[in-house]
């Protein structure tokens, strides 16, 4: 049995380092998860869903108030379940079932650490994927590194193998910004490249994909030049790393990158930022000119366009007058024709 007041004291130590302000959610109904919505990309219907647990044991990353909607809390195996239970009798979630290609599965933290996210739920999860999406290709699982156990993955996997359509594994990591000085410096992220390589290299060998969040922009002090740069060095790294060059090894691997546009979120030192004249988020124009020096490399792009209702007041990326770019870039991630992006981008 895990000391269950040490780990709530670890989420209180992260919060106080990252200098959070926000309350958690302890009203939360815990039968139901945080959220789900419906995504459009290239690999077709993608659900995504992000269940109501433990909030996140590192909670100090800069600008993030994802925990904010988690409980600091346990939430038992038994409650999890119930959620699973809820997404999959919900009737739009029926009504789609059969054309659903991709699940992400998140908590707004680390699905893998099992302090937070029970196995027996994660278990749960893959079998009635298995028993109710029949033309699953992608089950993609959230989580901080420090939490892979690749033994773990290779079982997940075999049994996500026993389902109607073959199905990969895919793990999606924050890496955030390329720029180390502000990934771990600034942002305190906690995540070396020597760290993240060694984690690519062990996952190789299964042949799990790999799905990378990059952040726009991410922290005070950053211009809107710089914010751009970052995401144009972060791609030209993550294609050299699907084509094998890294310091620990030699991997091929399948690499998605997430490019989230910042935006100001609550109870965090970006709130402050914001409200003080520091920091403004990206406009989705620069978001569209940073993920254009994607184009015609070894990497598919999807671009974050949701604050999932955590941006204070004014403070989201998206501002009156986006809708046509929204549109647009919903586009793009459907198709990846970066014609689209280059016009947005103008
Ligand atoms: S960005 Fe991820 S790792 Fe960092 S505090 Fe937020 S949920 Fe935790």
């Amino acid at each position: 049995m895990r000391d269950q007041a040490s780990i709530v004291r670890q989420i209180s130590l992260g919060c106080l380092s990252g200098n959070k302000t926000f309350e958690f959610d302890e009203q939360h109904d815990r039968t139901k998860p945080i959220r789900m919505w419906f995504q459009e990309s290239t690999e077709g219907l993608v659900l995504f869903v992000v269940f109501y647990t433990q909030a996140c044991r590192w909670s100090r990353c800069l600008g993030c108030c994802l925990p904010s909607a988690c409980s600091q809390f346990p939430v038992m195996y038994r409650d999890i379940l119930k959620q699973i239970d809820f997404v999959f009798n919900d009737p739009e979630v029926r009504g789609r079932q059969q054309n659903i290609r991709k699940l992400i599965v998140s908590n707004n933290g680390s699905v893998l650490d099992q302090a937070t996210f029970s196995s027996t739920a994660l278990i749960y999860l893959v079998l009635q994927s298995n028993l109710h999406f029949p033309n699953l290709s992608v089950f993609s699982i959230e989580t901080r590194v420090e939490y892979v156990e690749v033994e773990e993955l290779e079982f997940l996997a075999r049994v996500l193998g026993e389902g109607d359509t073959p199905t990969e594994l895919e793990l999606a990591v924050g890496f955030e910004a390329f720029d180390d000085h502000i990934r771990n410096g600034v942002m305190k992220k906690g995540l070396s490249t020597q760290v993240f390589e060694r984690f690519v290299a062990s996952t190789v060998k299964y042949r799990f994909r790999l799905k990378c969040y990059l952040m726009q922009k991410p922290v005070p002090g950053m211009t809107d030049e710089e914010g751009v740069k970052d995401v144009h060095d972060a791609i030209d790294y993550f294609s050299r790393l699907s084509g094998g060059e890294t310091t620990a090894g030699k991997p091929h691997v399948h690499i998605g990158i997430h490019v989230n546009p910042t935006y100001a979120a609550k109870g965090t030192l970006l709130e402050k930022a914001f409200l003080d004249g520091t920091y403004t988020p990206p406009t989705l124009r620069d978001v569209a000119r940073a993920t254009l020096h994607a184009k015609d490399r070894p990497l598919s792009v999807f671009i974050g366009l949701s604050d999932e209702d955590l941006a204070i007041p004014g403070g989201s990326f998206i501002r009156p007058g986006d809708e046509k770019k929204l549109k647009d870039l919903e586009m793009f991630n459907k198709t990846q024709d970066y014609d689209i992006l280059r016009v947005v981008a103008e």
